[in-house]
This record gives C-alpha cells, structure tokens and sequence, in this order.
C-alpha cells in the first residue's frame, strides 16, 4: 500500500483545510487516491479550433461545445426586464458571429476587454442568419492555451461547491498538478499476461489519459483499460468466494429417486416445461455432487417455480432429510404451504406451516416433529430462522423472493445445521439481466425458467389516459358481471405519503361510488398488518371483488380470478415494478387485462416505460431496458448492495465487457486458485488490498 495515495487532499497545493473539508463533504474525495479516481464524465473537444467561417458552413454538424479564438469588437445590451441580454460581436480572421448572456451581465462588462485576444468555448445556435453562442466560456488567450491539441475534462460538482468556486474546472486543475506528483508511485495492478492478451495499456498511462487525452482514441483506450480492471476485480473477488465456499462447505448428497418417480409417473399435474426440465436437471445435479449449492432461481411470475421447488424437495426427502421454504410474507407462506399440500398429502408426506400467528400450543408439536424427523417439509416466514426451530436433518433450505431477505437471514437459514450446510435456493420472480446477476449474485450459480407454460393467454397491457376513466369502468363492469376480480393499484412513494394516501383514498371513493353494488377491499401501508391480512385473504377467497391498494400487494400473491390490473399514475412505476404488479394478474385459465392510466403529460422516460410495458410481456428484456434508462443501482432487488458502486464502468452498457472480464477472473482462478504463482502476485496483492475496502475493489490504495 503506497502512503502517496493516502494522503490528504488538505495538502494538495490550492486545496487547504477549508476546501478539503468541503470536497470531503460533497463528493466523498478524502485523499490523493480519491481524487485521481474522481473521473471525469466526460470531455469537452479541445483538440482543434474552429475559424467563423468553418463554423458557418458545418453549423449543422457542430452538436458540441467547440473553442475558437479571436477578439470582441462591441457590446451591446437590449431589452428590458427578463429579457435582458448582453451581446457581444466576435471576430477572428474569417468572420463575425454574436456572444450572448442573458445573466451576470454586470461581470462579463467588468472583466471581459475588447480587441483583447481570446479563447471562447462554447456551443454555436443558428437564429435566423446569424450564428449565436450563449453563455460562452471566455478565457485569455495565453502561451498554454493557444494551440489546443487535447480533451478537455468535465467533473461532477454540486452547487455547494460551485458557490465556492471550486468548479469542474478547479478539479481539474488540482488533478493536472497532482497527476506528475503521483508518477513515480503508480504501480501496475493487473499482471502483464493479461495486458497483453486484452490489449490493455498500463494503469498510470490509463490513469494520466481518463483525465487529459490527446485524442479521442487514447480517451477510449483508457476507459477500457480501467473498466476493465473493475469488473475483472469484482467478478474475480465473487469467483473466488464461491470457489472458497465449495471447497470449505462439504453438501450432503441426495440421489435417491423413488419417492420422486413416483410423483413424475403418478401424480404431475402437468408435463413441465423444456426449462422447467432444465433447471431441475441443474439443481440435480448440484445436491448429488458432494458439494453444497448455492443457486439462484430466476423466473418470471407465473413461470412455475413452485413445482420445481417441490421436485427438488422431494429428492431431497427421498433420503430421509427435511425441506424448508422461507417467504417473505405470512400470506404467501400460506399460499405456498396450501401448494405444497396438495402434492404431499398424495405422496404421504408431512407438511406444515409455520408463520407469526401460529398459536404458541400448535407450535410445539411442529417443533418436536422437526427436531424428531417426521415433519419432512417445513413452509414459513421469518418465524423459521427462531430459536426454537430444530430440525433434524436440514438439506435443503428455498427462500422465496430474494429481495426482501439480506444476506443476513440467508446464512441464518444455513447454520440451522451444525455440522452440514443445507444446499440453498434462492428464487425470485424479479428477472435481472446477466450483466447484474453476474455481479450482484456472482456467487451463486444461477439458473433461469424462461419460458411460461403453454396454454398460457399472454396479458393485454393497454394504456389509457385519465380521461377515459368512464369508459374503463365501463370495462371493469364487464370483467365483474364474469365473475372476475379487479386489483387497482396505486403509487405511495415515501416523501409524498400524505398525498399519495389521500389519492388512494380518493380512489377508493370514487370507485365504491361506481360499484355502489361490488364489495371492495382496500390494503395500504398504514394499515396494521393484520387488518391488511385479513383483507388480503378476504379477496383472495372471492368475498371482495375489487382490490385498491398500494404496491404492498406486489410479491407473489396467487388470485387466478383476478383478471383486470389497473395501475393508477404508472407513469411514476418504475419498469420492473410495474412488471411485477402486472404479474399479478394473467394466473388463470381467463384472459387478463393490464390498463396503464396516466395524465396527459409525460417525460420521455415515461413514454418508454409505457411502451415497453405494451409491447412486451418479457420480464427479462423489461429488465434490460429498465436497466438502460435508470442504471443498475435503482432497479428493484439491488438496493442492498454494495457491489454496484462502480467507479468507472456501467453494468447497463458494459455487458460484453464485463463478460470477458469475469471469463478472465475464472481463467486465472482456475489455473492458479490460492493466487500463489510469481506471475499472480500483482493480482494477489491488489486482492488483499480490497479486502479492507469493503465497496470498491479496485481503487488504488
Ligand atoms: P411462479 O414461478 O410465479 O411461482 P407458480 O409456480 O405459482 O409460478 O406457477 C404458476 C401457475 O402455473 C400455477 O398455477 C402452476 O400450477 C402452473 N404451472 C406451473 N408449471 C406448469 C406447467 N409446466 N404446465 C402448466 N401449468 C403449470
Ligand atoms: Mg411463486
């Protein structure tokens, strides 16, 4: 660990105590590493200049900020009020074109002189026939500036900072006196095989060309090189610890199969899908291979992980283990144990749910059957990882709906055997793209259902304004004059709870007022969880027909009547979640109907979302595309991690690169596991370094 990159920024010539302070405040910049790592966004193209002439004649193409050089030849100022403006004629050898501020007018008058020589940047407007630049960036024109010949950086700022004059342009300049500073202390952090094989260029020319490149091609060079390093660290780090775990943590093997022809020849409800098949096949071959499973199960709502999870089950009692399946809320343990049932009891095997509201008599009975091995399977929710829950031989532990359990409660699950792990499958319906499963679960194999049975009638997503709120209900009485049931949900985002609530509320009214004659529930997050139960299952059993609610209803509740999802202001549903609220309807033999209601405006952002949300029904590609407009950190499922505080490379847009990057790390690993050879220390030094750096794993230290 080199001290050079620890050092304050306080000490860096131009910062000071004052500033450091505020740069610490502001964007986390804390030393000389920090802020070499501060990357700029992107660069403003100071490699040439432009004369007025050439300006004029490509004014079409010019879509960027480009610098020329001449001087101001009079200032004029008109208008009155907000439409006041400053105009300033520009000249260079070749022509005139017009300088424009609409504020700090006073400024520019005070500091800028005429028939001086200077530097203007700016992006040029065609009004009319004359071509304008407003608020240019004005400079003199000196020994250092005039030849151009390089890109210039542009760094993140808050306002705060700006108000004290520490602008992007600041930073830069700190950067530029740090950078010769830090030359003779860089050092390389990957080994030279793979520079070479990758064709990367070495970290401190990387490192010098993120900030000032000459040209465009050596910025790229050094984009790559960087993101690159990231990614591999990370994937690197993730490989290995899944490799440490399957070498430390023995698994109990499972491959006797009677039990389990028996229910495929007597009692499958239905023929499984090729996926279906698939995924059992992998989770098969993981609980016969002696070494304890770790494995995501991805799949859309509605594509059948239940049945899978029971299969799997079912190898698993055949040798005379147990089973657990842990859901995140009380109603879908329900739902999950009633499934669950069904199968069992035609196989003579012991089931039973255990949740918060079991009563404390009926507890023990389900404790001593645990801990005596005649209960073989096990639903619930939290209430499984307490004290009191034994099992006998724990061997196969399935979590439901990852996202709302942490990492925490995963392993909790785990240690409830002493002295073998049970194998673990996570499922969740929240489809990822590769690039982020690879990251956020780089850890767990991961195999993916995707593909819905047959027969299934894909959902009909449809998108109405809210003035046609009449001609929707009119659809609705349809829908429920069947027999169907209807869920209208509504947003409740944190901040504007109040308002939201009273929309909600609103909502309820106006519908009740529409179907004085149809019982309706209403569930919302203010509601004590038992009131919301009770009117969950109210629904769920058909006594209400119409369901408003907020988004608490969105995880896996199971209503095949329900045939209408209504989803009130969508354009504030962020994609994935709009999937999965979606999800909640189309689980029946009726087709099912999605209606988008929004106002009349919406962003650009929005206008996708609907798009999407109607043009498909592909919980995978929804995810891609949320993953393209909102990046990875907002998606639904990531929140708790760490892993996607990326410096430099972006999981929506580096999908191939981070797939070369981990197929490097496993590479390596696989060669050299315990990173031992000569040729790896640089790795294993850069590895023991991040261990100390919990979140970023490829920062210099
Ligand atoms: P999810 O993946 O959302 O948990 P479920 O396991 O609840 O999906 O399955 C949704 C519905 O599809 C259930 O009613 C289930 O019985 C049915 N199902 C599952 N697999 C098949 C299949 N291969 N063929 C027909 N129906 C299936
Ligand atoms: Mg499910």
């Amino acid at each position: 660990m080199s001290s050079f990159f620890q050092t304050s920024i306080e000490f860096l010539k131009g910062v000071g105590p004052l500033r450091a302070a505020l740069l610490q405040k502001e964007l986390q910049l804390f030393t000389f590493g920090d802020l070499i790592q501060h990357y700029p966004f992107r660069h403003e193209d100071r490699t040439r200049f432009y004369t007025v002439k050439e300006v004029a004649e490509k004014i079409d193409e010019v879509s960027i900020g480009i610098q020329l050089k001449g001087t101001l030849t009079s200032f004029q100022t008109i208008g009155t009020g907000f439409k006041k403006r400053l105009v300033a004629t520009f000249k260079d050898e070749t022509g005139t074109l017009e300088l424009v501020w609409f504020q700090r007018i006073n400024w520019v008058l005070d500091k800028i002189k005429l028939n001086t020589p200077y530097l203007i940047f700016g992006k040029p407007n065609l009004f009319g026939n004359k071509i304008s630049i407003a608020h240019p960036e004005i400079e003199a024109l000196t020994a250092g500036n005039e030849r151009g010949g390089y890109l210039h950086p542009v760094y993140t700022v808050t306002e705060k900072l700006k108000a004290r004059h520490v602008d992007s342009k600041f930073i830069g300049k700190l950067i530029a006196t740090l950078l010769p500073m830090a030359k003779n202390h860089f050092r390389e952090t990957l080994p030279a095989a793979l520079l070479q094989h990758y064709a990367l260029i070495d970290k401190p020319t990387a490192l010098h060309h993120i900030h000032f490149p000459q040209t465009e091609a050596l910025l790229l060079q050094a984009r790559h090189r960087l993101k690159f390093e990231e990614l591999f660290y990370i994937q690197l780090r993730l490989i290995k610890m899944k490799l440490v775990r399957q070498d430390k943590f023995k698994g109990m093997v499972f491959s006797d199969t009677t039990i389990l022809t028996k229910f495929y020849k007597e009692h499958l409800p239905f023929d499984l899908t090729e996926a279906q098949k698939r995924v059992i096949r992998e989770i098969y071959a993981d609980m016969k291979s002696g070494k304890q499973m770790n494995r995501l199960l991805q799949g859309d709502v509605g594509s059948g992980k239940t049945i899978v999870a029971f299969t799997c089950m079912l190898l698993v009692v055949s040798s005379g283990a147990q089973a657990t399946l842990m859901a995140p809320t009380e109603i879908l343990a329900q739902q999950h144990y009633a499934n669950l049932k069904k199968y069992s009891d035609k196989m003579g095997i012991e089931i039973a749910l255990l949740t918060g509201s079991v009563k404390k008599s009926q507890r023990k009975p389900i404790h001593q059957a645990l801990e005596n091995g005649s209960l073989q399977i096990l639903v619930g929710t939290h209430a499984l990882l307490e004290e009191g829950v034994k099992f006998n031989k724990l061997g196969l532990a399935i979590i439901d709906e990852q996202h709302r359990f942490g990492v925490a409660q995963r392993s909790k699950l785990w240690q409830k055997n002493a002295s073998v792990l049970p194998h673990v499958l996570v499922m969740t319906a929240t489809p990822i793209p590769r690039t982020l499963a690879m990251t956020l679960y780089g850890d767990l194999e991961i195999s993916v259902i995707d593909e819905l049975p047959k027969g299934r009638k894909p959902i009909k997503t449809t998108h109405r304004y809210d003035s046609h709120r009449l001609q929707v209900n009119g659809f609705l009485r349809t829908q429920l004059l069947e027999g169907r049931q209807v869920y209208i949900v509504y947003p409740l985002i944190d901040e504007s709870e109040k308002l939201d609530l009273k929309h909600l509320m609103d909502g309820y009214e106006s519908i009740s007022r529409a179907f004085p004659d149809v019982p309706i529930s209403i569930v919302h997050g203010q509601m004590k969880a038992e009131a919301k139960d009770y009117e969950m299952a109210r629904f769920v059993k058909g006594e209400t027909k119409i369901m408003v609610a907020t988004t608490v209803i969105e995880v896996g509740v199971d209503v095949p009547n329900a045939s209408v999802m209504i989803i009130e202001s969508a354009e504030r549903f962020g994609l994935s979640q709009l999937h999965q609220l979606r999800g909640r309807v189309g689980r029946g033999a009726e087709q099912s109907y999605c209606i988008l209601m929004t106002g009349n405006k919406l962003s650009s952002d929005s206008r996708i979302r609907i798009d999407t949300m109607v043009k498909t029904n592909n919980g995978f590609e929804i995810s891609e595309t949320d993953l393209k407009l909102r990046g990875p950190g907002d998606l639904m499922g990531t929140q708790q991690s760490g892993a996607l505080d990326l410096l430099i490379a972006d999981l929506g847009k580096d999908g191939e690169l981070l797939k070369i990057a981990r197929d490097a790390a496993a590479q390596l690993l696989e060669a050299d596991p315990t990173l031992s050879k000569p040729e790896n220390q640089t790795v294993r030094h850069q590895v023991e370094s991040m261990k100390n750096s919990a979140v970023n794993w490829s920062r210099i230290s």
